[in-house]
């Protein structure tokens, strides 16, 4: 029932995050009702008649099918949870279904007499039809008359890399957005959330085609390369979308070795055939905030990446209100800042991007020997981690407007930007915090 196609997240207007949220809790109260359900009955009756009445009771269907449905609930309650998930989300995710049918069935029996059989078939004929939603989402983007989905995929230093997918049936891309991807010879049955990092179908701006991309290692500042503006529909017809993997132990982890591995004629490149789904989310907009700060920690970037261009070409287009833009990226060493390099060569030659954005890189774990020079002042480099409080403390002194800020990270940098978000919210400071955490 968490399925991204519920339209129960659209209705309630909440993010998925959150509906996945309430259905781990419902779950568990639901659990909590069966058992109670349960232990009510078998107390009542062996009071009524002692165990000898349970063990008869079990002979009939009523009995036997709702006790194999508390126990398959119960079993249910102890192979959902977090650790588990972490540790192999397929092992989680097919055994889950697996359990929750079969208990079903067995509450079919239970119910079979009882007007509540309805909300049991509704339920399913509920999951059944997004579960197939899905399935025809994924076929529609993935085959069609143009040939199929296929993806390029680079390896990039960090462990990362870069993808770059094509679809038979492109669509008009929006800031913070993520899809599912399978890539069937990696992983038939395993589809994994990936925020789409960049696309050149938004028909916002983008970079002249002649232009020669930089191959300086960290980012210049040319904001004098030209910028053409739109797409043609032809042009859009071949639109890409572009995401950045940080190798796991998982799939992750095998596209990353095979693609690492390749040294035929393109080393540390490879294409493969393609499965997406999608586009999921990108109703967050940042638009109506004079003043924003995108926080991100490694790959968590992809997630702000978008909105930084989108921000830009609003400012130049008089379609936002961002005055002061601010990004804040931790990242473990200046490897990674390959990640996102042509996109940031992008950003950086906008038109009047330096009257609104600024660009705070923090290198974790820099050697003490390794130079950290900024590339310019709207551009800096800093060695250790950012002092997330002081940061935003300065920011809502010179605001203009209402503070956007928006963080996608695991873990220490989300808690200290919730933190530091609390504290001046209670300096009465108007501010809304927006997070992407990236797993659930
Ligand atoms: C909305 C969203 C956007 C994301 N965007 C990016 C991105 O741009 N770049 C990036 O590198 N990562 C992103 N992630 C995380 C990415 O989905 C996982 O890192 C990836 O699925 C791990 O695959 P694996 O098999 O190698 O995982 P494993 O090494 O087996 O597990 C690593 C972690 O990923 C989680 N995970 C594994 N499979 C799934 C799945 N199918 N669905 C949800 N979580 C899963 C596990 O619970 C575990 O916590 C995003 C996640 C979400 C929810």
């Amino acid at each position: 029932m968490a399925t991204i196609k519920n339209p129960l997240i659209e209705l309630l207007d909440i993010s998925y995050d959150t509906f996945n949220m309430m259905h781990r809790w419902l779950g568990r109260l639901s659990i909590l009702q069966a058992v109670a359900h349960t232990l009510c009955w078998t107390i009542a009756k062996v009071q009524q008649k002692g165990w000898e009445g349970v063990n008869q009771s079990l002979h009939g269907q009523l009995i036997y099918s709702g006790l194999a449905a508390t126990l398959g609930f119960v079993i249910i309650f102890f192979q959902a949870p977090k650790v588990v998930r972490s540790w192999a989300y397929e092992v989680f995710l097919y055994g889950h279904i697996f359990l929750v049918l079969v208990s079903f069935g067995f509450l079919w029996l239970h119910l079979k007499e009882f007007p509540q059989l309805g909300f049991l078939i509704a339920t399913i004929a509920v999951w059944a039809t997004m579960r197939a939603w899905r399935f025809a989402t994924l076929a529609y983007r993935t085959w069609g008359g143009r040939g199929r989905c296929q993806a390029t995929v680079e390896a990039l230093p960090g462990d990362a890399m870069r993808v770059t997918l094509t679809t038979p049936r492109p669509w008009k891309y929006r800031s913070g957005q993520s899809m599912y991807l399978t890539i069937p010879s990696i992983g038939l049955f395993t589809a994994h959330p990936f925020s789409i990092a960049w696309s050149d179908a938004d028909h916002g701006l983008s970079r002249s085609k002649t232009v020669k991309r930089s191959n300086t290692k960290v980012w210049s500042d040319d904001e004098k390369r030209p910028i053409v503006r739109g797409r043609e529909p032809e042009e859009m017809e071949k639109a890409t979308y572009s995401l950045v993997i940080k190798a796991r132990t998982g799939m992750t982890g095998k596209l990353y070795d095979r693609v690492a591995r390749n040294d035929g004629p393109d080393p540390g490149k490879m294409t493969f055939n393609a499965c997406i789904e999608g586009p999921y989310g990108g109703d967050r907009s940042m638009a109506s905030y004079g003043t924003v700060m995108l926080f991100a920690s490694g790959v968590g970037i992809t997630h702000q990446i978008p909105y930084i261009k989108q921000l830009l070409e609003g400012y130049n287009d008089g379609t936002v209100a961002a005055r002061r833009v601010t990004l804040v990226w931790a990242v473990t060493s200046t490897d990674c800042l390959e990640w996102i390099r042509p996109w940031m060569h992008e950003i950086l030659g906008i038109e009047n991007r330096r009257d609104v954005l600024k660009i705070i890189l923090y290198i974790t774990r820099a050697g003490l020997t390794q130079p950290i020079k900024s590339p310019s002042e709207t551009v800096k480099m800093v060695r250790g981690r950012p002092d997330v409080q002081s940061l935003m403390e300065a920011e809502a002194r010179e605001k203009v407007g209402a503070l956007g800020v928006s963080v996608c990270s695991g873990g220490g940098l989300a808690d200290e930007v919730r933190r530091a978000a609390r504290i001046l919210l209670s300096r009465s400071v108007n501010v809304d915090l927006i997070e992407e955490g990236f797993g659930w």
